[in-house]
């Protein structure tokens, strides 16, 4: 019988051990997150709201930073400038996507490299290719985090990635590289892309295409990681992978509760890491 990865209750205790970890500091300040958000888009008001739930549930300090959309590029690098130069805050991410008239390149280039939660500066994803320390991206963290915690071993398996952004396909694509697994990426432009989900041990599923994979397009025993969140026409959350499918896998994440919490997970536990690297700097 296919195996659910339940990522509700692996980040439930990632983020409970996340929580005994703040208790413990003896420091006088705790960790901080700061949250940028430009405009009123209601997703991202949204993800922004559950950023800062969670740290609140954990005990890290948050605070949003919220713009007018109509906020112009240099007045966007002027706060994040104050940002980096506070020395109490130990993370910054911007809600992406940023309204058209931003660059969002420069602004990513803007954030400190130390602060970077989200590891999008491209120091950060340099470092992540020449597997350097780094801030890993959250979702892909979260994943690779779900894999071991199921001990599924992927030294060696052929391992399908849809989508080549580089929020979730880049970097999880590395990441599975790095755990010896045989990647192959797949994108928009790929020829037979059931030729290839038809001979993968594992897919993690990107590409933000309802149901996209399908029974017949798979092979017994795979391992399904859904990362598409979409919504159906009952207004019910589903991802890439058709829910017919879980009787076929070996092992697979649902929509919600697999990949989704495990991102914000990773995102707390990356602000613990930049927490204590500030920490340890100004011990020196
Ligand atoms: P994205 O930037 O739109 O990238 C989608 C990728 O999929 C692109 O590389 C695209 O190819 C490829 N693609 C699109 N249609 C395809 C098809 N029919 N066959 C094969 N490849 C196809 O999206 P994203 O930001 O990576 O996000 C992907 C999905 O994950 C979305 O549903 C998003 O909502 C969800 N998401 C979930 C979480 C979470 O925490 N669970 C986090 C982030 C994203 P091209 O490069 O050729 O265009």
């Amino acid at each position: 019988m296919a195996i659910l990865m339940d990522g509700k209750a692996l980040s439930d205790q990632v983020k409970a051990a996340i929580q005994a970890d703040v208790l413990k500091i003896t420091e006088t300040r705790k960790p901080k997150l700061a949250v940028v958000l430009v405009g009123d888009d209601p997703a991202s008001q949204i993800y922004v709201q559950s950023k800062i739930k969670a740290c609140q549930q954990v005990g890290i300090e948050s605070v949003a930073k919220v713009f007018d959309a109509d906020i112009t590029q240099i007045e966007l690098l002027v706060a994040l400038k104050r940002l980096n130069q506070d020395t109490t805050v130990d993370g910054i991410l911007v809600q992406l996507p940023l309204p058209k008239h931003l660059d969002e390149q420069e602004v990513m280039l803007n954030i400190s490299p130390e602060k970077d939660v989200d590891g999008f500066h491209p120091l950060n994803v340099g470092r992540l290719h020449l597997r350097q320390a780094t801030f890993v991206p959250a979702t892909p963290k979260g994943i690779i985090a779900l894999i071991k915690a199921y001990n599924i071993d992927l030294e060696g398996k052929d391992v399908l990635v849809i989508g080549r952004s580089n929020l979730v396909g880049r970097p999880i694509a590395q990441l599975l590289l790095n755990e010896n697994a045989t990647v192959t990426i797949a994108h928009s432009r790929t020829q037979d892309l059931k030729q290839l989900t038809k001979a993968a041990d594992v897919i993690v599923a990107a590409a933000g295409v309802m149901h996209l994979i399908q029974p017949d397009t798979i092979k017994a025993g795979v391992v399904l990681i859904d990362v598409g969140i979409h919504r159906d026409s009952n207004g019910k959350l589903t991802g890439d992978v058709a829910p017919s499918c879980y009787e076929k896998a070996s092992y697979y994440t649902p929509v919600p509760k697999g990949v989704g919490p495990m991102t914000i997970a990773m995102l707390l536990k990356n602000t613990m890491q930049a927490y204590q690297r500030q920490v340890k700097q100004h011990e020196v």
